[in-house]
């Protein structure tokens, strides 16, 4: 039972609290009068209150029977009442502050209308005029609504016309402006229509105008064309027409930009594929060329990085000013790839020069080096060959020559003659004045032959005071003639010591090789008969074997 009136008084707390609202938004001034004569209206309220009376009573009588149930049911009384009283002051509430709400409005309203200047604008004065007079007999909000609607809809005229901005003062599209200020504002809504066909035209053509600036030739031509059609319009159709054939042209144009953009693309990236052709080619003919393989593969993988490098960004460029600063940026690095190659051989080519250099002058130094050994060979083989005190031939030298030329003799059998000779008495010469006046003697005897002979003639000293001569060419008969003269040299020959005067004389022994002779030996043994038979003669003498 209680639920139910509690239904019952929620039902009637919300019909009372809608015709409340109903009232502020009517205007009307709340309090208990106004609402009353409003509830007294609503079948709801009678109904309400009919219902709770007549179940109040049956329930009553239920009620008496239980104590328990009438306490109760008074207690909810006195909720039900406090309910009431705090509804009422909810609307007294209400009242204060719708009260002081409208005259915000109001005061409001009259004051912003008061800053509007409407003189200039019979319309906009009009239009403010009426929402005063709306405002000062609490209209209704509705028709404050249309009143307000009305007043945005002259005030938004009024701010397109005012809007013309200073031409000279802006640049690009910014300067395409929709109201000339020259021009008269419309009269009628008709008038509106044409007046706004000549603004959106003249928009179009400006349009078109600041396009031509920027567009390729083409399309500046596809332009007027345009501009011209566009003159000719009445209708704002067939201007919405117009606007597409211009978006399509802008949106060719785009298309094309791109292409051309795309065309660029593949020619860079043809470019630098023919690039990296021309660069392994060279690369080839350096590796061929250049012992430094190290080197070159280091230059060709740089290489080959910065044209990939180059190629991947010529797949993400995006405009053709980016693509030319690729290709120069590329080509830059190429550049410097190739520098460095270059840089990398003048250094390998320095190096080799220098390590050229050094085995050069190793070369020499060790040629110089050959030269010096040869020199020494020579000397020690003439050293070898030579007799240190007399400075002619030596017995190893004579055993070597008589060989060669009894070959040779052999050969071409051309005549030659050996001789040997001895100084005679020698022991006394040493004995007398001793040993180094000897070897003196033994230089003067050597120098006196040598004098005699001819260049080709071969003098050597056999040993002690014995001396061989071969003599290339010479028959025995010249052998013997060469012999005496020999003799005759050191016998007329003058050794002088201190104050003595030491005569000194030789015996000679000749023979001429024949063609039996197959050793020295054989040659040797004929002549040093022939020597000791000039001994045996007596010495001073010359004999032939
Ligand atoms: P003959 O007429 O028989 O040849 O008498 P001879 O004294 O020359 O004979 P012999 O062959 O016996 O003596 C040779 C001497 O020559 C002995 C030696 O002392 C001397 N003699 C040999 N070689 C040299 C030398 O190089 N220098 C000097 N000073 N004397 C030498
Ligand atoms: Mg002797
Ligand atoms: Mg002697």
């Amino acid at each position: 039972m209680v639920e139910k009136t509690d239904k019952h008084l929620t039902q009637l707390s919300s019909v009372i609290i809608e015709e409340l609202k109903g009232l502020a938004t009517a205007g009307k001034e709340l309090n208990s009068d106004s609402l009353m004569q409003r509830l007294s209206k609503r079948s709801t309220v009678q109904a309400l209150l009919q219902n709770n009376r007549s179940t109040s009573e049956t329930k009553f009588e239920k009620e008496v029977r239980s104590k328990d149930d009438r306490q109760g049911l008074e207690k909810k009384l006195e909720k039900t009442l406090e309910q009431k009283e705090r509804l009422l002051k909810q609307i007294s509430q209400l009242e204060n502050q719708t009260s002081q709400a409208n005259d915000f409005y109001n005061h409001s309203i009259n004051t912003l209308i008061d800053l509007f200047p409407t003189e200039e604008n019979k319309p906009l004065s009009e239009s403010l005029t009426s929402i005063r007079r709306l405002a000062k007999r609490n209209a209704p909000i509705n028709d404050l609504e249309k009143a307000f609607s009305h007043l945005k809809n002259t005030a938004f005229k009024l701010e397109l016309r005012d809007s013309t901005p200073d031409r000279k003062q802006s640049k690009g599209l910014a300067k395409i402006s929709f109201w000339n200020k020259k021009e008269l504002e419309p009269a009628s809504e008709g008038e509106f229509e044409n007046t706004y066909l000549e603004r959106v035209k003249n928009i179009y053509r400006e349009i078109i105008r600041e396009l031509t600036l920027h567009l390729d030739a083409d399309s500046v031509q596809k332009l007027t064309k345009i501009d011209h059609q566009i003159k000719a319009i009445d209708s704002l159709d067939a201007l919405l027409s117009v606007r597409n054939k211009i978006l399509a042209l802008l949106q060719h144009y785009i298309t094309r930009i791109s292409e051309e953009r795309e065309e660029a693309a593949t020619f860079i990236r043809e470019i630098g594929e023919r690039l990296l052709q021309l660069e392994s080619h060279m690369l080839e003919s350096l590796l061929l060329a250049r012992e430094s393989r190290q080197a070159d593969t280091e230059f060709a993988v740089d290489l080959e990085n910065q044209l990939n490098q180059f190629r991947g960004s010529v797949d993400f460029s995006q405009s053709l000013s980016e693509l030319k600063a690729t290709v120069i940026s590329s080509i830059n690095s190429i550049q410097k790839v190739v520098e460095n190659k270059r840089q990398r051989d003048m250094d390998f080519a320095r190096e080799a020069d220098e390590q050229m250099g050094l085995l050069h002058e190793d070369l020499d130094s060790m040629k110089n080096e050959i030269a010096t050994a040869q020199e020494r060979a020579r000397q020690l083989e003439q050293e070898l060959l030579m007799d240190p005190l007399t400075g002619v031939f030596n017995r190893r030298a004579y055993d070597r020559r008589i060989k060669e030329e009894l070959q040779r003799y052999q050969r071409y059998k051309h005549a030659f003659s050996v001789l040997l000779f001895d100084v005679d008495h020698f022991k006394k010469i040493n004995d007398k004045y001793g040993h180094a006046v000897g070897d003196r003697c033994l230089k003067e005897i050597v120098k006196r032959i040598a004098s005699v002979l001819r260049e080709t003639d071969f003098l050597a000293r056999y040993g002690g005071e014995e001396f061989i001569v071969l003599l290339p060419e010479t028959a025995s008969q010249g052998a013997l003639q060469v012999a005496e003269k020999l003799r005759k040299v050191i016998m007329n020959m003058e050794f002088i010591h201190k104050k003595d005067i030491i005569n000194v004389t030789i015996s000679l022994g000749v023979t001429e090789v024949i063609s039996s002779d197959r050793r020295p030996g054989a040659i040797f043994n004929r002549m040093d008969q022939a020597m000791y038979q000039a001994k045996n003669a007596g010495r001073n003498r010359v004999e032939i074997q």
